[in-house]
């Protein structure tokens, strides 16, 4: 018999699109034998809908063949109810795979719903989940267990609105120009810059705080741009690691979206003692942010001292089949379809270990 696996599309988030392109990618690679495909589009004001439409046809416009319907959050239950015409139908789901980029998705929010139904997910849970995708909790927490990171600073919103001048102030006696400017919670590259004067850094502050109440000010560093791909839950298997050449300045909205020129290289020519290290970092990482299921962590190596730098974890990474996660478990021998089919077993088996 096939497994349900319900795919969460979508999303409140900056990061809507780029999860319908991820989450096409999975229905059409996850094995029709072993699984029936529920697909669920949660639309940019929150609606949940179920998508009637062919797997090859989804596309912005997906919310034309849908039904109303939401994940129940009663575990009796474990299902989907469907609702027409008024009469709600339920439709038993095994495992929820959360095809989510960004809020509302990968921060532990859906985690936190899939938790209280008692179905399994795809997936780090609901802690992991929301201190990955919160950059200062992360930053903050790398750096009581000695994780190389550069420098940063966190600033929020009313603090700052208050004391513009003070955080002008400090921001550049800590830092030298260029910085990174990020809000807290982002992906995709939203609501990022590099400033390189005060005039850059107000501008940088004010589209940051667009995005959040909270954001961060980072050392720029100089580096190239080193990602890892991790599986599992206690048994971690560590991806070979792959390079990014962006086609900016540094790899923004546009360079990863928009160009459609920014290079993947995998596996990264690095010597060996500095990919050890990456990868040593990256399981250490992993542990640390208690993720399960997977995980993409990125780094930076210094072009001049090969120095490793934490940058962050993603803790649902672009899932397209030219995005990094899936490749560089492919190029690690394990193909697309096969991850799919492990990211369900240990979705189960953590699950299985709370009952
Ligand atoms: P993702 O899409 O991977 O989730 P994100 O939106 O979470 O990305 P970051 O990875 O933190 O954002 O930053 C986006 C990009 O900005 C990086 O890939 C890198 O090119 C550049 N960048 C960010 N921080 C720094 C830094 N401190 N020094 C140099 N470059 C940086
Ligand atoms: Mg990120
Ligand atoms: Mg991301
Ligand atoms: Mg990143």
């Amino acid at each position: 018999t096939k497994l349900n696996v319900a795919v969460l599309f979508g999303g409140v988030s900056t990061e809507h699109e780029v999860s319908i392109v991820s989450a096409k990618s999975v229905m059409q690679n996850l094995d029709k034998e072993k699984y029936e495909i529920i697909p669920i589009g949660i639309t940019k004001e929150g609606k949940w809908l179920l998508y009637t439409g062919k797997i090859e046809d989804l596309d912005s416009k997906w919310t034309v063949y849908s039904i109303e319907c939401f994940i129940s959050p009663d575990r009796t239950r474990k299902a989907l109810v469907k609702i027409k015409d008024s009469e709600a139908t339920f439709i038993d789901i095994d495992v929820v795979f959360p095809v989510l980029h960004g809020l509302n998705g990968e921060d532990g929010t859906v985690q936190g719903l899939l938790e209280l139904s008692g179905i399994p997910y795809v997936g780090c849970g609901v802690l992991s989940s929301g201190i990955c995708m919160d950059k200062a909790f992360a930053k903050k927490l790398a750096l009581l267990e000695g994780i190389p990171q550069g420098h940063f600073l966190v600033i929020y919103q009313n603090e700052y609105l208050s004391k513009k001048d003070y955080f002008i102030r400090r921001i550049e006696s800590e830092f030298s120009y260029p910085v990174f400017v990020k809000p807290a919670n982002s992906g995709s590259s939203i609501g990022i810059s590099k400033a390189k004067d005060r005039d850059d850094l107000i501008l940088a502050i004010n589209q940051a705080f667009y995005y959040d109440t909270k954001i961060l000010i980072e050392e720029a560093i100089d580096a190239r741009e080193i990602e890892c791909a991790l599986l599992g839950n206690d048994e971690i298997f560590v991806s070979a690691l792959g390079e990014i050449i962006p086609s900016r300045e540094f790899y923004s909205y546009e360079a990863k979206y928009i160009d459609n020129s920014s290079e993947l290289i995998i596996p990264a020519k690095l010597e060996k003692q500095v990919e050890d290290e990456i990868k040593e970092l990256a399981v250490k990482i992993y542990r640390l942010f208690e993720c399960s299921g997977m995980a993409r962590i990125d780094f930076f190596v210094d072009r001049k001292t090969s120095k490793v730098y934490f940058n962050e974890v993603n803790t649902i990474p672009g899932f397209t089949s030219i995005s990094m996660y899936p490749k560089l478990m492919e190029y690690s021998g394990i193909p697309y379809s096969q991850l799919l089919d492990r990211l369900i077993e240990l979705a189960i088996e953590r699950n299985s270990r709370k009952q």
